[in-house]
């Protein structure tokens, strides 16, 4: 059995920032009783002979936890899963401090993310993100002091206030910190969120601009050394990131804590969005997503990466030649190339990549 993904879900936040939709909660009083849980629930894969070689703590704000905690859970995970590989904890820069870092590092973290999102004061705090551009650079400063040499740096574009010039001014100031990875994000306002009730789309570049923005970032980054792999990710040569890898590879997954998602033994399944569900029913509040892995998902996730599909070796003949002759017309307008039998989009492809999905794989 090949080694797996491990996430877990840390759904805790100081204050919750307009545009978010993560399940997240300002209820740090609960963290203590949810580490162990979690701690638990990985327990409950004790002698199953699985393996991990990536973790990966998301939230919400990982950074909450206390050095303990985080170290608790990286060797629950060496212990059940005999971890090694890539060890990744996401972070807000206005959350850390050098002594923190240096303990998350000999707790076994070896990638941290930074949720920076963007390089001008006005716009993060627009956001309503807790942090400056000064605690940005400050944190990935302690980061290296601490020894962690692969930091990624998430970035949002189409974001209030932004303009060609200010993402310029963003993307600058996030190349010259030095990352070995950067994530950038489109904003997308969803439903029930502060941003939704508020029109913050009015505050936002037209989808026209927004779609010149994330051309502007791909030119931008590319120039600055960091070549993108998928759709939203940048690295540095030898600095994807391999956690993130396994999802658009359709490879196995499991994740813990309330609201993770898994995909393992052919199944998806998810734990419901809610906390007190996770810590008080038996079965950690596990809910069936059905079976995962089909070809189409395949498709779907891989050509969400530059290497795309290589259509040759997808086992059913007729289907590759259908994918083949449906995407003809994408490759003529420039939105699709094949390269040595790999179908993939280009980035103005990215752009429109879910319509053309929609036809792409319709039955
Ligand atoms: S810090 Fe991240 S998870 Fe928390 S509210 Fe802000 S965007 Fe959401």
């Amino acid at each position: 059995m090949q080694p797996i993904g491990i996430y877990i879900h840390v759904p805790f936040c100081r204050s919750k920032c307009g545009y978010c939709d993560f399940y997240s909660l300002t209820r740090e009083d609960l963290r203590e009783i949810y580490v162990k849980r979690v701690i638990e629930e990985i327990y409950t894969y004790e002698n199953k002979g699985i393996t991990a070689d990536t973790l990966f703590l998301g939230g919400g704000t990982p950074s909450l936890l206390t050095e303990s905690e985080v170290g608790r859970l990286v060797d629950a995970c060496r212990q059940i899963f005999s971890l090694r590989g890539e060890t990744t904890m996401e972070a807000n820069p206005d959350s850390v401090s050098l002594s923190y870092l240096k303990a998350i590092q000999n707790a076994g973290i070896n990638r941290i993310s930074f949720g920076a999102q963007s390089g001008v004061d006005q716009e993060l705090q627009a956001l309503g993100r807790r942090h400056s551009t000064e605690q940005i650079k400050q944190a990935v400063i302690w980061a290296r002091e601490a020894g962690l040499d692969n930091l990624s740096l998430d970035i949002m574009v189409g974001i209030p206030y932004q303009t060609s010039e200010t993402l310029k001014t963003t993307l600058d100031f996030m190349t010259e910190l030095q990352p070995e990875h950067l994530s950038c994000y489109l904003l997308k306002i969803e439903e029930g969120t502060p941003f939704y009730r508020q029109h913050a789309e009015n505050l936002c570049a037209d989808e026209d601009r927004t779609a010149d923005f994330y051309l502007q970032t791909v030119e931008m980054l590319q120039n600055s050394g960091y070549f993108q792999y998928e759709i939203s990710n940048f690295s540095k040569i030898g600095y994807k990131s391999q956690h993130n890898l396994k999802y658009w590879r359709c490879k196995e997954y499991l994740g813990f804590g309330a609201a993770a998602h898994s995909f393992f033994g052919g199944k998806r399944f998810y734990h419901s969005a809610s906390i007190e569900e996770y810590l008080t029913l038996p079965d950690f509040a596990i809910v069936p997503d059905g079976d995962g892995g089909g070809i189409d998902e395949q498709i779907l996730l891989q050509l969400r990466l530059c290497e795309g599909v290589n259509v040759e070796t997808i086992p059913d003949h007729t289907w590759a030649e259908q994918l083949l002759i449906r995407s003809k017309k994408y490759q003529k307008a420039g939105f699709m190339q094949l390269n040595g039998g790999r179908l993939a989009f280009t980035p103005e492809g990215f752009l429109v990549s879910n319509k053309i999905l929609a036809e792409l794989l319709a039955d």
